[in-house]
């Protein structure tokens, strides 16, 4: 087992008696949860292997990090027809990784979901491992037009920030597949990302100047086809929420992923997938909710850092 960020995070905030008991914070109020809205978006985690390892990446990932293994094309049928024999709701399947182009069953996964009719979204890198599926994603998107979207890590407008983060020479590539694939009519979103202390218009503009200077006809719209995540500091102190708190700060509780996501992920040595509330939590077993969808449908307490900083407090979605 390698050393992961998620868990000494929640590991440092227990030993200062935070985030210890599910229902009742440090200082003996009721901690806040979420009960599920409506399925609408399902989230499969590939795996956690990649071709990059970026500096920040949330969930370690890396050309040798398999905590999380690869899901098969038939564990995600499995889920998939559990969303039929339970009468979901259920719009949109989305990948993320890892990597999901490393996935050898990735093609075939991809082809069962869009033929179910669901939108798909896929989170890529776009960084050379896509570039062996590009002929057979073409074929999908004539054949299912308007299902398939591709969400490409951009991580900043200009060359140096996004390769401080992912590693020299991944910044040309990386805009060349995003030209390509627009040039071919896909469906491409950004996933950006702003520095300390540089305001969101800003962020906005610099990525919009870029894509036109490169001659790429893509006008972004936030919450659109573009998500700007802040600069986070995992690390920081946070508070607790306590049910409390959605009224203090006008936020609801039918406003974070968990309300109306999950995610299926299968750990290294498991004999099959399970589920989880939400794509940023991954590691923390406390956070399994179980193996099938039905049994997931239960409360999510806010029992982990990640719940305060990324999503109560922090506003995060992963899934715009
Ligand atoms: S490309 Fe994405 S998944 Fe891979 S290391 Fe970077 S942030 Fe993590
Ligand atoms: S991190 Fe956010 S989405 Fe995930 S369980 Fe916590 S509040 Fe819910």
């Amino acid at each position: 087992m390698i050393s992961l960020n998620e868990q000494r995070i929640s590991e440092n905030f227990k030993s200062r008696g935070k985030f210890v008991d599910l229902t009742t914070t440090a200082k003996n109020e009721a901690r806040a949860f979420v009960e599920l809205e409506q399925l609408t978006t399902l989230w499969f985690n590939t795996g956690t292997l990649c071709n990059l390892a970026c500096k920040n990446c949330y969930i370690e990932s890396s050309p040798t990090n398999d905590e999380l293994v690869f899901v098969s094309e038939q564990e995600v049928r499995t889920f998939l027809d559990e969303i039929i024999e339970l009468n979901l709701k259920t719009e949109k399947v989305a990948f993320t990784g890892g990597e999901p182009f490393l996935n050898k069953e990735m093609i075939p996964i991809l082809e069962l979901s869009l033929s179910r009719g669901f939108e798909v979204l896929v989170l890529t890198n776009a960084y050379r491992a896509i570039d062996r599926h590009f002929e057979t994603l073409k074929s999908f998107n004539t054949t299912y037009p308007g299902q398939l979207n591709l969400r490409v890590s951009l991580d900043h407008y200009t060359a140096e920030e996004h390769e401080k983060e992912r590693g020299a020479k991944t910044f040309d590539r990386t805009l060349s597949t995003i030209q390509k694939l627009v040039d071919w009519g896909f469906d491409i979103s950004i996933a950006g990302r702003s520095l300390k202390h540089e305001p969101l218009f800003e962020a906005l503009e610099g990525y919009q100047t870029l894509l036109d200077q490169s001659g790429i006809p893509l006008k972004i719209e936030m919450d659109k086809n573009i998500v700007i995540f802040p600069e986070m500091s995992p690390e920081k102190d946070v508070p607790e929420i306590t049910t409390a708190c959605w009224d203090i700060l006008n936020v609801s509780p039918y406003a974070q992923m968990c309300a109306n996501e999950r995610m299926v992920v299968k750990r290294k040595g498991s004999e099959k997938p399970i589920v989880l509330p939400c794509t940023l939590i991954t590691y923390d077993s406390d956070f399994e909710l179980g193996d099938t969808l039905k049994e997931s449908f239960k409360r999510v307490y806010l029992n982990h850092p990640y719940c305060a900083q990324f999503c109560v407090l922090g506003g995060a979605s992963c899934s715009v």
